[in-house]
């Protein structure tokens, strides 16, 4: 059996003419910059996460990036994150001319650990980039309380989540803004790339509206430098039809987790644990395992694919050796980075897909 990490090729099949016609749609108008379908995108997409504003644009990565220009994050700032997360989320705040503060993460959710944020607050800092990584909300509450304390903004990195709850509310609802990316591996994906940022503040969404076409406000004037952060017609068509799929994809993602779950306990992994205050979207499903690359070659040998997110933490990459960080100082996510390996999870798993790799994990380990 073969079983790899991703299979997006399973899934086009399920909704391949209606998004064909949708994208026909896109080419007749020709409106390929934003445009109509963009704009219904936008609406159908609000109404899913329960928010108010949704603005779409060019990359999960500009949507942290505009948000961040929105809430007036510039030079000379600190901004608090996780060093266990996607380049981008501590990238964007670096080429802000800000600097990234580092907050170790909790080895069970692998989040941000909320207990440790408040020792970093100065008199600098300006705003926390929660990360909801492998599709599992960030302690909001606590941060929230830490940020209304010291008057900081809240973006929350929901690349990896959407679709995800805390205490029944949609995440992009629990900051001041929330960032989705629609790269195609993400749970709603586009066809290239593609993001959007959700909010509850109409000022913050008219400011993120304007710095998406470079500030214009009204046409050819400019009362401050935005960039080029618009989304495709044709991927607002795409997304505007994969988003009627996304509650379903989610579900199947969750069944595959319980499956692996109930397979794999008893075992050497540790399995991830989610809080009883969530719903994860399981974007990941990430095991903590003995011995991590040699499991990992041994699902190779048995054509199961599998992936560490991620091998270095960012307070330990070379990009950011200025920041004066040293082997040591955040070791849960450095413990992480040597133990983590994900399974696959995506939707079009089949139940003896999902046994085979389990199997396969028991095995290695001589505990079939
Ligand atoms: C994917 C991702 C991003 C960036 O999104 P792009 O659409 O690839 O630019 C940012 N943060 C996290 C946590 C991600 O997983």
């Amino acid at each position: 059996m073969q079983v790899p990490i991703l299979d997006l090729k399973a899934q086009f099949d399920s909704y391949k003419e209606e998004v064909m016609r949708a994208i026909g749609k896109v080419c007749e108008s020709q409106a390929f910059a934003l445009g109509p379908a963009v704009a219904e995108f936008e609406e159908k997409i609000a109404e899913y996460c329960g928010c108010k504003c949704a603005i779409g644009v060019s990359s999960g990565t500009d949507a942290l990036l505009v948000s961040l220009m929105a809430l007036g994050v510039s030079a000379g700032d600190e901004v608090i994150t996780t060093p266990f997360t996607f380049f981008a989320t501590a990238g964007c705040v670096a080429r802000l001319g800000a600097r990234p503060v580092f907050v170790d993460v909790d080895g069970d959710s692998y989040n941000i650990d909320a207990n440790l944020i408040e020792e970093k607050v100065t008199s600098r800092t300006r705003a926390i980039i929660p990360v909801h990584l492998f599709g599992q909300v960030a302690a909001m509450k606590p941060i929230m309380e830490i940020a209304a304390r010291h008057n900081l903004a809240v973006v929350e990195d929901a690349a990896q989540s959407i679709g995800a709850t805390q205490d029944g509310v949609m995440c992009g609802n629990l900051g001041d803004c929330g960032c989705f990316s629609f790269y195609p591996s993400k749970n709603l994906s586009a066809f290239g790339d593609g993001g959007l940022v959700v909010t509850n503040d109409e000022k913050l969404a008219e400011r993120i509206r304007i710095l998406r076409n470079h500030g214009q406000n009204p046409q050819y004037f400019y009362g401050v430098i935005g960039g080029n952060f618009r989304l495709d017609g044709i991927q607002g068509a795409v997304l505007g039809v994969k988003l009627g799929y996304l509650e379903k994809w989610n579900g199947q993602r969750r069944r595959h987790a319980a499956l692996y779950d109930r397979l794999l306990a008893g075992s050497p992994v540790k399995t991830p644990k989610i809080d009883s205050n969530n719903v994860s979207v399981y974007h990941q499903y990430t095991i903590r395992a003995p011995d991590r690359d040699g499991l990992q070659r041994r699902l190779s040998e048995n054509k199961v694919g599998s992936a560490v997110f991620y091998p270095k933490p960012l307070h330990l990459q070379d990009c950011f050796g200025k920041l004066g960080y040293s082997e040591g100082d955040l070791p849960v996510a450095e413990r992480l980075c040597g133990e983590v390996l994900s399974l696959p999870i995506y939707p079009e798993l089949s139940e003896p897909q999902v046994e085979y790799v389990a199997r396969m994990v028991l095995e290695f380990y001589g505990s079939s």
